[in-house]
């Protein structure tokens, strides 16, 4: 066993921690650490850096963590598939590029609850802000950042598939909107994502890589967490396990940061000892802090893909051809470009699916091709196709994330109880008849050749239901799972991202949101890691921005306009 000291030791050399490995490194007097349970993004690894690729790290032991849920009680018992990335950049190096902050309405919801006054829409914009460089933004876009690390690149969205599919959407009812990450996420546009000049910007790239020859800055890939080390009530350091050793080293830490994600932090701090006490002590496990909300209030996206064959030769389709893919893979390897250059999540978009509803509740991405996200072809299909992916994005369905060993080798019980509430099969209801309203418009008549799936057999509600509990996928984020707060059941101090009842530790990644924002999640997992490295450096937060937003059935002008 050997024992080195660190100001701040990161466990979790992922997207959060990324992050904060860069800005808690910025002082050269801070002397950082990052442990990462995966393997280093080899500069030279197709799979992570070719955007179109990125279905190839997904369920092999190389990349992927490899989780699934317990059998669902809703799903027929079905087990979910769940991938998170075990490489440095973690799950923003094998996700799928797509950039979407949430709806302003979310931090609203968010600063709602007590004590999180700091966290609305005002406060965080400054954050989502410092980290982007968003290209297609006006320079003086009062929501887009242009300083930051992350270059984002907009989807370009062209072709007869696109057109047919923007064109549909307004047939069906649902406006265009200019940004989805703007003044107005309602509507359908063009998305943002983590593609630059052709390769995957994954947090790693953005924020790690450049600051790697920092004397103050230590990455240790192989490297897996699996105890905090306590003296009384403070954490001082933490236990680790390197791949193809034998044995356990330890390193001491003025502050311990976990980044694990919001499946590992939650599991790295119930098998420290923080967590339900009653839990932890029947597996054996001394408790330090009795905090029953660690593993609780687990929230996800869940989605389907409502696929259509297409009768004319304008698809994506010849590109996933066995025999095209070394030309495919050629291009891109000599000029970053071709169709391995996209992470195909061109367009999309955002829809209120009833009235009662403040803000939109289903998020759409449109696909020039029927796959699923696995590779896999619809029945029937291989040839032309086109497909949206939907799904509810603030179910009120409710999980848990819980150890069921103190070996830390043993993954936790993922329980998700999707379709659990009726909010949540109605809505689901609601975004099937959406989508359909949407591929069936007239646009798309001269590319229709028949829904592939679920196809038309599934029509009445309890078909469609049924057709969602047997075929219906993650989203891939589960999130929540130690989520900031200052009642009894929350886990971290939003103030300054403590974990309460204990020192010296703290957990910044999708763990400490409180509810899952309507969106893919990456770019809040980033905002949130932005903003907590000037809670745990002590910094003056920066100054909140209160811009006018658009809300649904107010007539509020754009800023600017
Ligand atoms: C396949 C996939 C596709 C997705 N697509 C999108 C998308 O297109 N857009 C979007 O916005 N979101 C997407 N997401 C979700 C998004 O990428 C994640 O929610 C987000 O990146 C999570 O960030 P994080 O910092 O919480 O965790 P992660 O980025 O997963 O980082 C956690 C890191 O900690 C490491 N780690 C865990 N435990 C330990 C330990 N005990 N010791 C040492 N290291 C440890 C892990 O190996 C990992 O590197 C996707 C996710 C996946 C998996």
């Amino acid at each position: 066993m050997t024992a080195s000291h660190h100001d701040f030791v990161i466990v979790g050399g992922g997207s959060a921690g990324s992050v904060l490995a860069n800005r808690l490194s910025e002082d050269p007097a801070n002397r950082v650490l990052v442990l990462e349970a995966g393997r280093p993004d080899y500069a030279f690894d197709v799979f992570i850096h070719m955007p179109a690729a990125l279905a190839f790290p997904i369920g092999s032991r190389f990349y992927d963590w490899k989780y699934e849920s317990e059998p669902e009680p809703h799903m027929g018992g079905r087990r979910v598939y769940h991938a998170r990335g075990k490489v440095l950049g973690g799950s923003s190096s094998v996700n799928g590029m797509i950039f979407q902050r949430g709806n302003p309405l979310d931090y609203e919801r968010w600063a709602a609850d007590p004590g999180m006054e700091t966290w609305d829409h005002a406060h965080c914009l400054p954050y989502f802000k410092k980290m982007e460089n968003c290209l297609a933004a006006a320079s003086d876009d009062a929501f887009r950042g242009h300083d930051g690390p992350l270059v984002l690149e907009r989807g370009p969205a062209r072709g007869p598939l696109f057109g047919a599919f923007f064109a549909a959407v307004q047939e069906a009812g649902y406006p265009l909107t200019d940004d989805v990450n703007g003044y107005r996420q309602e509507g359908f546009a063009a998305f943002d994502r983590n593609v630059h000049e052709g390769r995957r910007l994954s947090a790693a790239r953005a924020y790690l890589h450049p600051v790697m020859s920092r004397p103050n800055l230590e990455v240790k890939t192989f490297a897996y967490g699996t105890r905090i080390l306590f003296e009384g009530d403070r954490a001082v350091g933490v236990r680790y396990a390197r791949s193809g050793r034998r044995g356990t080293d330890t390193v001491r830490a003025g502050e311990v940061v976990l980044c694990g994600g919001a499946i590992n932090s939650p599991q790295l701090l119930q098998l420290s000892g923080v967590g339900a006490a009653a839990e932890l002590r029947a597996l054996g496990i001394d408790v330090i802090a009795d905090l029953p909300g660690v593993g609780e209030n687990l929230q996800d996206h869940l989605e389907v893909y409502v696929q259509h064959a297409c009768t004319q030769p304008v698809s994506m389709a010849p590109y996933f051809a066995m025999r095209k893919r070394p030309k495919v893979g050629l291009e891109w390897l000599l000029r970053k470009s071709g169709p391995g250059a996209t992470n195909h999540f061109e367009a999309g978009g955002f829809v209120r699916s009833n009235e009662d509803v403040a803000y939109p509740n289903l998020m759409f991405h449109f696909l020039p091709i029927a796959v699923r996200y696995d590779g896999t072809l619809p029945p029937g299909g291989g040839g032309h196709g086109y497909q949206v992916h939907i799904g509810p994005m603030y179910s009120d369905a409710r999980g848990t994330c819980k150890i069921v060993s103190d070996d830390p080798r043993k993954k936790p019980a993922l329980r998700f109880n999707y379709l659990s509430t009726d909010q949540d099969r109605r809505e689901w209801v609601e975004a099937i008849r959406v989508t359909r309203s949407i591929l069936e418009a007239p646009a798309f008549e001269p590319f229709s050749g028949g829904e592939l799936s679920p196809g038309k057999e599934v029509a009445t509600d309890e078909q469609v239901l049924d057709w969602v509990a047997r075929d219906a996928e993650t989203a891939l984020h589960p999130s929540c799972t130690a989520r900031m707060g200052t009642d009894q059941r929350s886990v971290i101090d939003p103030l300054d991202m403590r974990v309460r009842g204990v020192q010296g530790l703290r957990v910044v990644d999708a763990s400490v949101f409180p509810y899952v924002t309507n969106g893919n999640i990456y770019a809040p997992v980033m905002m949130t890691a932005e903003k907590a490295a000037d809670l745990i450096l002590g910094n003056t937060p920066l100054a909140a921005e209160p811009v006018e937003f658009y809300r649904h059935g107010e007539s509020a002008a754009p800023v600017g306009a």
